[in-house]
């Protein structure tokens, strides 16, 4: 059975005082002995304050994003190595944020998260439909690209690093949650993809989490399902109790 994982994505939110005390808060609420994989994604200027405020807990640092290149000259990017210099396990890569209004292509996704897992990072890659592609039913169509189009050429141990949130953008900060049922159909087509394509080992091992509107009220009901392995929670992540409570729904 697969670990429950729940990543707090605080997108370009918080000043410095209140990363410092939110990070804080949550280490206090996770505690240092929990059932679920916690990790809490910062912007990149509070990685290293953040990671000092929750030192010690269960709660693990993750970047919001990550550059394909290790090194150069490559201006306002970040490198693995820097991340994982500054604290973090984790990075999100091709947020529907980051395709859809800074334009990052598939190629560069499937180069980051190469990049990123060569480095030694784990990775959260995010993938999901817009609301013009569900009404024409478009769907899976989407998630086997994007998600194949991604790991293209990872190797088993890679894998062993991966994460993958689907996060259909009509979900993400609208208060519109997909239904338990959508998101375990969705999941499910793709775990059954990666097993077709990939295997048994790295199908039932690679946590798939649920991402857009999760609130500590939705999550007891989309972890029931069998192929919902997390949450991957923005607004609701901006809050120490909310995020806490949707931990501990999570567990
Ligand atoms: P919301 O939880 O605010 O809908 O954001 C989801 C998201 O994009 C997490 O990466």
């Amino acid at each position: 059975t697969r670990k429950k994982f729940v990543a707090g994505n605080w997108k370009m939110n918080t000043t410095l005082a209140e990363a410092k005390a939110l990070g804080a808060a949550v280490a206090k609420g996770v505690g240092t002995d929990t059932n679920v994989t916690v990790a809490v994604c910062p912007p990149f200027p509070w990685l290293v304050p953040v990671g000092e405020a929750i030192k010690g807990s269960a709660v693990a640092l993750g970047a919001q994003d990550v550059h394909y290149e290790k090194k150069g000259a490559f201006t306002g990017e970040v490198s693995p190595a820097m991340l994982i210099e500054a604290g973090c396990k984790y990075a999100i890569v091709g947020h529907s944020e980051r395709r859809h209004i800074l334009g990052e292509s598939e190629t560069a996704i499937n180069h980051k998260v190469h990049t990123a897992l060569e480095e030694g990072l784990s990775v959260i890659l995010c993938m999901g439909e817009t609301l013009a592609e569900r009404e024409r039913n478009l769907q899976e169509r989407v998630f086997q690209r994007q998600v194949f189009a991604a790991c293209a050429g990872l190797t088993d141990e890679q894998f062993q690093r991966l994460v993958i949130a689907y996060e259909p953008v009509w979900a993400i900060g609208t208060g519109k949650v997909a239904t338990p049922d959508q998101a375990q159909e969705a999941h499910a087509f793709v775990r059954t993809k990666l097993r077709q394509l990939y295997g048994d080992k790295i199908a039932d091992t690679t946590p798939i989490l649920y991402g857009g509107s999760v609130t500590p009220e939705t999550t007891a009901g989309l972890m029931s399902k069998p192929d919902v392995d997390g949450a991957l929670v923005g607004g609701a992540s901006l809050k120490a109790d909310s995020f806490v409570a949707i931990v501990k729904a999570a567990g």
